[in-house]
């Protein structure tokens, strides 16, 4: 289907583009067409995930490519796991999808909205010193290329170039096909609890290391974290999920409901946030539950926000919060998210926020409402002064001169991106920022 393009905004409201024309190609083959027309055109041509990114990076000025009708997995599993999704399979699809095989995605983010594609470009991740992100997963792509070939990436096939297009940031081609190393089906038990803030950072890197998936939110204004902690079970053990009318309490009224008031209320009257973070300390936190795994890693976010996130070296996680709480209290900001505190292990992938080290994330949030660049910019000159690495999708200021220095093989990442894309068919703003042109 093709049609002239209406606006389009991504979900934080941070970004927007009018595309020339919108395409919703039904296969791979239209797929090939449509980039073959437009390299013929010289019009520069994108696919569009699901639009969850804070940052500019899936916006196309020229053509947009809308994946949602290829869905699905590509014939069968092979007997070790190996699931090949066709390229606009979105997270929350894939468990349905997965289930026939007893099979599941190792590790997942805080939602599922996201594409399968999307969310490999941008190194989107969980939290598990153990466990990479989803883009680690990747054992294989099948990509459209600027000449509309199909290339074939996989451990027989063009190896070299795994690091590279696993994690494209979808400047390399148009994914028509992911495949993902999946393991068996499991549950996981988690323990949510709030807990001292100085204990937590005194024994967050044993902790990390310990746990199946340990993460903690700090709330600005308290000296309390809540913690999250999630073992992984035989998919046998006996399960205790939360019931549909706590979860709803919890997860839509206490979370979300209570961040909408907060946020609308500190939009209005700043200085009552840190009361309000106080009874959200309070109200949050402390249940136990046990569920199939993505019920448990994901859950919904219903009140709209901005984010920023760096990857550091794990080991300065507990120097770099201290840092950004001093930072907090001498500004006299008040800040109504919390910060999330995650791990993730090193992995070879050429523009990994974790490559190569055992990785620590913390982002910082805003409501959409309010202005978060002052507070963004001095935390991410404390991260940056950590080795830190900016998520792809999520807001940052730095670019290519900036960035080349994080990523020892940036240069790889460039040089194939000149012989993959040397017209720059898969170019737009954001991309030009931090790769250059
Ligand atoms: C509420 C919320 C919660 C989030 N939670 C997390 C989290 O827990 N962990 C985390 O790491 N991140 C998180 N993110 C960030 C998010 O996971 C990433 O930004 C992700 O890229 C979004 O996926 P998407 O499908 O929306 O992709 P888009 O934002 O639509 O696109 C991202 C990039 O992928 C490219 N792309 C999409 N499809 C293709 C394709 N077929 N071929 C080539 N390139 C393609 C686009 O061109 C673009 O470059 C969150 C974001 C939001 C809004």
């Amino acid at each position: 289907m093709t049609a002239t393009g209406a606006m389009w905004h991504n979900w934080a409201r941070t970004e927007k583009v009018r595309p020339l024309r919108v395409e919703r190609p039904r296969t791979t083959a239209a797929v090939q067409r449509a980039v073959r027309a437009a390299a013929g055109s010289g019009i520069p041509i994108k696919a569009v995930g699901a639009g969850h990114s804070f940052t500019g990076i899936a916006i196309a000025p020229g053509i947009q490519l809308e994946l949602e009708d290829l869905v699905g997995i590509v014939g069968q599993p092979t007997s070790d796991g190996l699931v090949t999704f066709l390229a606009g399979t979105r997270l929350h699809q894939i468990p349905r999808l997965l289930a026939p095989y007893g099979l599941a995605m190792e590790n997942l983010g805080d939602i599922d909205a996201q594409s399968i594609s999307g969310a490999v470009s941008t190194g989107t991740h969980g939290t598990g010193a153990r466990f990479t992100g989803i883009a680690g997963q990747v054992r294989g792509v099948v990509m459209v290329t600027a000449t509309g070939d199909l290339l074939e990436v996989n451990d027989e096939a063009s190896p070299e170039l795994l690091p590279a297009v696993a994690l494209g940031l979808g400047a390399l081609g148009i994914l028509a096909e992911v495949t993902v190393q999946c393991v068996p089906r499991f549950l996981l038990q988690a323990v949510e609890q709030p807990e001292p803030l100085d204990d937590v950072l005194d024994t967050a890197l044993e902790r990390a290391g310990t746990a199946d998936h340990f993460e903690f939110y700090w709330f600005p204004h308290t000296r309390t974290a809540l913690t999250k902690t999630n073992t992984r079970l035989p998919v046998g053990a006996k399960r205790k999920p939360l019931n549909p009318v706590s979860r709803f309490i919890d997860d839509s009224v206490l979370a979300n409901g209570l961040y909408r008031v907060t946020c609308a209320t500190g939009v209005v009257v700043p200085p009552l946030i840190p009361r309000v973070n106080r009874l959200a300390e309070k109200l949050t936190g402390n249940r136990s539950f046990t569920d199939l795994s993505h019920r448990v890693f994901t859950t919904k976010r219903t009140v709209r926000f901005r984010e920023m996130e760096y990857g550091i070296p794990a080991e300065h996680v507990p120097a770099a919060v201290r840092d950004i709480e001093a930072l907090i209290g001498s500004r006299g900001w008040r800040i109504s998210f919390p910060l999330e505190v995650r791990f993730a292990a090193a992995d070879n992938l050429w523009l990994s926020t974790a490559h190569g080290r055992p990785t620590g994330y913390i982002a910082v949030h805003r409501y959409y409402r309010e202005r978060p660049t002052a507070y963004f910019a001095a935390v991410e000159a404390i991260l940056r002064g950590y080795g830190g690495r900016p998520h792809w999708g999520k807001m940052h200021t730095q670019d290519a001169t900036g960035l080349a220095g994080e990523y020892p093989h940036f240069a790889d990442f460039l040089a194939a991106r000149d012989r993959l894309d040397p017209r720059r068919l898969f170019s737009n703003p954001y991309l030009d920022r931090v790769l250059g042109h």
